[in-house]
């Protein structure tokens, strides 16, 4: 759907009337396009006490095309990105140095081991924050608190999560922030990661934290095609007709899968439509049927799958006094009890392969919960619940499983919302704007990557830092 307000602020004459009335100005994010590079710019690293990942980020550094400069926090990166062969030398404030704005703030937190180190932190951002360029990208890296060594560096670890969320808050103009807690021994694990989150992928990602463990005998990143990641994988997008489906049918064909989309019979033409540029597979199957999981596990039984993404979805909305049975019922057993079911027949039939990913779509009406959606929130939380109740038993498959919450996206979901509340949906957030289905396919995307094998169990909102369940 279109969103007047955003065309209309970024238009010269409406710049201008915003500007003067002090309204909210939503930025034009940066998404990712062909015909431009993923990365591109300078980073400026920053980093605290002992840091311990400073060696990959500059490997991610060198081989994603970015240059570097090191804030005085981080003299350790200056023999690092010598012996990259990155280009490089040290901070200045965009008005005062040679290099302008720069595309991104890293920093590695994960040394620090009390409160009293966190200093370091606010000297960096209090330095580079106004230096970042319009959509720029802060990613902060710490240690996963709970597998800290003493209270107080956990303590510390943790702080950072207040840190990172309110520098979303901050820096407007289509700027993300982000946190990843990367363990000990996951340190050359986090590549697919940051790349992710440096990228225009992650437009409508922030305020986000995400834990990356050691898996075993994770690839190398050395040994990814970071162009088609997906090349030689089947993966299986269930309400792939349209919305939010087709975008991920869409993305996880551009990075190189074979896509069997899924979708009810009376959405056939449709589904067909989708997946025919992309040479797809379009399967017609009311996924609610009880005899629907044996059919699509026989449909797919010669080649199986490699990556399972449950996203069809409905909404019956009324208040709980005023809900019938029957919207109760659907609601709950399309958008939870048939996930369940099909992932039951597809990893009793060995077709979900070994080494798969499972995403499902959730929603922040989940976390936070919504007037008039008890049903939908109610499905939407125990996805959230699923994800985390299946990750340690998949893991022994070394299979993972994790939860998207978009916010407010547009699609023909959202269109049906009343326009004041709709408006309201779109605004309530650090970007001001609601995402596109991309943003929740790119999210999707990435977490199917090979190489997120350490990603499991968790809920990555797509809300552009959504106000609602924060
Ligand atoms: P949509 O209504 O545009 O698309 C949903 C698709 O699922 C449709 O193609 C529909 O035919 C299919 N579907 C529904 N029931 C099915 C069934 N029984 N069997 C097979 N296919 C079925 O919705 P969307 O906005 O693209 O949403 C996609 C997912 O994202 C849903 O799970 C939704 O709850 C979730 N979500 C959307 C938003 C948003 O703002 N749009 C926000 C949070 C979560």
């Amino acid at each position: 759907m279109k969103d007047t307000y955003l065309n209309f602020v970024n238009s010269p004459f409406g710049a201008r009337l915003v500007r003067s009335i002090g309204l909210p100005k939503p930025e034009v994010l940066r998404r990712q396009r062909a015909d431009r590079p993923e990365f591109d710019g300078l980073v400026a690293i920053g980093a605290g006490r002992e840091p311990h990942l400073l060696d990959a980020l500059a490997g991610v550094i060198a081989r994603s095309g970015f240059t570097s400069v090191a804030h005085e926090s981080a003299g350790l990166w200056i023999p690092l990105a010598t012996r990259h062969g990155l280009m490089t030398g040290r901070f200045e404030p965009a008005e005062a140095g040679p290099h302008g704005r720069v595309a991104a703030l890293l920093f590695d937190a994960s040394g620090i081991q009390d409160s009293s180190q966190l200093d370091s932190v606010f000297a960096f951002f209090h330095d580079t924050l106004r230096s970042l360029d319009t959509c720029g990208r802060i990613v902060v890296l710490g240690r996963p608190p709970e597998a800290c060594a003493s209270p107080r560096q956990w303590t510390a670890q943790r702080a950072l999560e207040g840190l990172t969320r309110s520098l979303g808050k901050e820096a407007r103009r289509g700027i993300t922030a982000n946190l990843l807690y990367v363990a000990q021994g996951a340190e050359h694990e986090a590549e697919a990661t940051l790349r992710f989150f440096l990228s225009p992928r992650s437009a409508y990602v922030s305020g986000q934290v995400v834990r990356i463990a050691a898996a075993p005998a994770a690839p190398a990143a050395a040994t990814f095609a970071w162009s088609q990641p997906l090349g030689g994988k089947r993966a299986l997008v269930t309400g792939a007709a349209r919305g939010i489906g087709a975008a991920i049918a869409n993305a996880l064909a551009a990075e190189g899968a074979h896509v069997i989309g899924i979708d009810i019979p009376s959405a056939r033409e449709a589904l067909e439509a989708t997946l025919r540029p992309l040479s797809g597979t379009a399967l017609a199957f009311d996924i609610a049927a009880a005899e629907t999981p044996a059919q699509i596990a026989a449909a797919l039984d010669e080649s199986g799958v490699d990556i399972v993404v449950h996203n069809a979805g409905i909404t019956k909305d009324k208040t709980i006094a005023r809900m019938t049975e029957a919207a109760w019922h659907s609601v709950l057993d399309i958008n939870l009890s048939a996930q369940e079911r099909l992932d039951d027949a597809l990893l009793a039939a060995g077709t979900l392969r070994d080494g798969g990913r499972i995403v499902s779509v959730s929603s922040i009406s989940g976390i936070a919960g919504n007037m008039g959606q008890t049903n939908y929130a109610t499905s939407k939380a125990g996805v959230i619940g699923r994800v985390q109740s299946m990750a340690a038993q998949l893991a022994a498959r070394r299979i993972t499983i994790n939860a998207v919450a978009p916010g407010f996206i547009e699609t023909q979901m959202t269109a049906k919302i009343p326009l004041t509340i709709r408006e309201a949906g779109r605004r309530m957030n650090s970007m001001s704007q609601g995402g596109q289905p991309v943003d929740v396919a790119q999210t999707i995307a990435w977490l199917t990557h090979p190489g997120c094998a350490g990603i499991t169990g968790q809920v990555v909102r797509v809300c552009g830092q959504s106000l609602i369940g924060a």
